[in-house]
């Protein structure tokens, strides 16, 4: 493996989106050539081979961008297989909150953990996704639901941050279930907690769970507008269990982005495509829950720009593949493999603040890259496996590689 953040990746065939906002349409650039990288940029893509002492021989293989994953629950420590199992066997959700499981036993787990434990389980899992390709990771607060912890669990994304190559951005959703002082006395709660963050610069993206059984389209309203008035980047998870609204309206309240969506109504997506707000989808949440997924289709018809995420979280979602994400775009949302794969690139980065420096691979922007060993993109849905991954860089320097032969092709 190369260790330099100078060096050329020769001979690939690289397919990219091209710019730093989201699109609606599938335009992916093809091109076979060498890509030169310089202090962890990319300064050319050219069909010439440079004099470049520090290769990495591509063989024809396909140079894509970084995935991003703009929607993740780390970090968390403990399981909920329990629940899983209960789940399998049909119990409810109010079943399995009774029996002590559901976000309440995470809390729990959260609260008794240290900062360290938080910051070894954090890492572990986001190598997990460096080896699938993902180079840019949102990670969001959530588990704490309380002053101490919430801060606790953004001062652990900030160390997770400081010892993984990969670009983390982090989320402040202490308002991620409603304590039991009730919604009213937590919301004034969360305000204070969100000016600490603020003075602190601990997170610039606020998220906030809006839905049956968490906090109201009013509740949610207020804390939208009053994180806005901080000058806050806020995204939401709305209609992931019922249809309530809240997606409109959060886009109509400059949301960057609504997250679920899978009970999503046709006046919520054009309010969506109005505002420009971008859908986060998850399907494989949908999946893990059996639930229904969301109306890909009628958003792009819409207007409305689509980002994949894993979702990943100990109860409701662990898988964290963006290859099997992008197989459940295609085969269940009725996305195409192009759609799919620019919705978990660049709409991706967009997303997470990130349109600028990751998303595509494009001079100027980062060296984030994966090489992939597969003809065309169209076999990312077709074999979802993360063996397909052969080398990852990230700003430019080689912190993956896999020589096992998983190619479909010899
Ligand atoms: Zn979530």
């Amino acid at each position: 493996m190369t260790n330099s953040a100078n060096l050329e990746i020769r001979d690939v065939k690289i397919v990219t989106a091209t710019g730093t906002s989201p699109v609606i349409d599938c335009a992916l650039k093809t091109f076979i050539g060498n890509i030169k990288i310089v202090d962890g940029k990319i300064v050319s893509i050219s069909g010439e081979r440079s004099a470049s002492k520090d290769v990495f021989e591509g063989a024809g293989m396909l140079a894509i961008p970084g995935f991003v994953d703009p929607h993740t629950h780390i970090p968390f420590v403990g399981d909920r297989v329990k629940e899983f199992l209960m789940r399998s066997n049909g119990a409810k959700y109010a079943e399995i909150l009774k029996a002590g499981g559901g976000i309440y036993s995470t809390v729990d787990s959260v609260r008794k953990s240290s900062v360290d434990d938080l910051v070894m389980s954090g890492l572990k899992h986001v190598k997990w996704f460096l080896k699938s390709g993902v180079t840019a990771i949102e990670c969001k607060s959530g588990y704490g639901l309380d002053f101490e912890n919430e801060i606790k669990q953004l001062e652990a994304i900030k160390l997770i941050s400081e010892n993984t190559p990969q670009k983390i951005v982090p989320t402040f959703l202490g308002a991620h279930a409603i304590p039991s002082m009730g919604e009213k006395a937590y919301i004034d709660e969360l305000k204070r907690m969100l000016d600490f963050v603020k003075e602190k610069n601990l997170a610039q993206f606020v998220d906030i769970f809006c839905d049956e059984g968490a906090f109201s389209v009013e509740g949610a309203s207020e804390y939208v507008n009053y994180a806005r008035s901080k000058g806050f980047k806020v995204r939401v998870h709305a209609d992931e269990l019922s249809s309530n609204g809240f997606a409109g309206i959060a886009s109509d309240l400059g949301a960057v982005s609504v997250d679920h969506l899978a009970m999503c109504s046709k006046a919520e997506i054009e309010s969506m495509a109005q505002n420009k707000t971008v859908a986060v989808l998850l399907p494989l949440t949908s999946f893990y829950l059996k639930n229904a997924f969301a109306p890909a289709r009628m958003m792009l018809n819409e207007g409305v720009p689509i980002a994949l995420g894993s979702d990943f979280n100990p109860g409701s979602n662990t898988f964290y593949s963006p290859f099997l994400n992008i197989h459940l775009a295609v085969n269940y949302l009725g996305m195409t493999p192009a759609e799919a794969f620019i919705a978990h690139t660049l709409n991706a980065a967009y997303v997470i603040g990130l349109g600028q420096e990751c998303g595509t691979i494009e001079v100027g922007k980062r060296a984030d890259i994966v090489i992939i060993d597969v003809p065309d993109i169209n076999y990312i849905p077709y074999m979802p496996t993360n063996e397909l991954v052969k080398a990852v860089f990230v700003n430019g320097v080689e912190v993956f590689e896999n020589r096992d032969n998983f190619s479909w092709q010899n």
